[in-house]
């Protein structure tokens, strides 16, 4: 069994089949979603869909690429959302220099605000990074350790969809957080097999990003959850382990960090 542990299906992509991608995805063994919304609406959309389907939980918050949507009006209704039951973390929340929106300061200052509303609510959080692991990385920690008792809760959150080295992984791990590996792990040229090599699978996770980031063979096609097989079989193939562990690793660790009913 598999829980993707990051998938955006209320996007539009899905508006015509979502049924059949659920569907298809429990025939793949992948048997929960996570959904993290990008800012206020579309955490509407999440709640709505995690009200439909028992298996999708959902994750509230303000990404860094749609800071123009955020307002401390805005962050209030979001902090009403956590109220509801299948409201499971905050995020995604980050930092994002690749494509530069927002100004870098700016950006900090909102993942920090939100790192907070999750101390406040005692929920982890989902972290997106391009170009600013070693900033996000910084934040992340710093909360950490001037929280120790929200850190010491348990797993306390996870960088999603991982691209730092393996003394940022080893500095996350130390601090209760977790990372996760998406499609791009089964490219050829991809280095995340190197770093999975070095750091093993305790502290990991599987995603598929949907749609974005589709895995080998279906490069270039939107992706979804059903493909989470492939990911972990890679990651099986680079630790020489059986997928099945690797399914039940995983699982776990989503799981406990999520704090799922399930
Ligand atoms: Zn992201
Ligand atoms: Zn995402």
């Amino acid at each position: 069994m598999f829980i993707d542990s990051h998938c955006h299906l209320f996007y539009d992509d899905f508006k015509n089949d979502l049924p059949e991608v659920i569907s298809r995805a429990n025939s793949s063994g992948v048997k929960y979603f996570i959904v993290p919304a990008t800012n206020h609406e579309t955490a509407r959309q999440a709640i709505e869909l995690a009200e439909q389907y028992p298996s999708i939980f959902v994750s509230v918050g303000f990404h860094p690429l749609d800071l123009s949507e955020f307002s401390t009006d805005r962050l209030a209704l979001i902090e009403k959302m956590i109220l509801h039951p299948k409201v499971i973390a905050i995020g995604e929340i980050g930092i994002d220099y690749f494509y530069d929106r927002s100004p870098q300061e700016y950006q900090k200052e909102i993942f920090s605000l939100q790192i907070e509303l999750a101390i406040r609510t005692d929920l982890p959080i989902i972290v997106h990074t391009r170009d600013s692991v070693h900033d996000a990385v910084e934040i992340a920690v710093r909360y950490a350790k001037s929280y120790p008792e929200w850190r010491n809760k348990g797993k306390r959150g996870v960088f999603h969809c991982f691209t730092g080295d393996k003394a940022q992984a080893k500095t996350l791990f130390d601090s209760n957080f977790l990372i996760s590996f998406p499609g791009p792990v089964t490219f050829k040229k991809s280095t995340m097999p190197d770093l999975i090599k070095e750091i093993g699978i305790e502290n990991i996770m599987v995603e598929t990003d949907s749609p974005y980031l589709t895995p080998v063979p279906f490069r270039g096609k939107r992706n979804e959850p059903s493909y989470i097989p492939l990911i972990a079989q890679k990651i099986a193939d680079t630790l020489n382990i059986s997928i099945e562990e690797v399914g039940r690793i995983t699982t776990a660790n989503a799981k406990k960090l999520f704090n799922l009913p399930i």
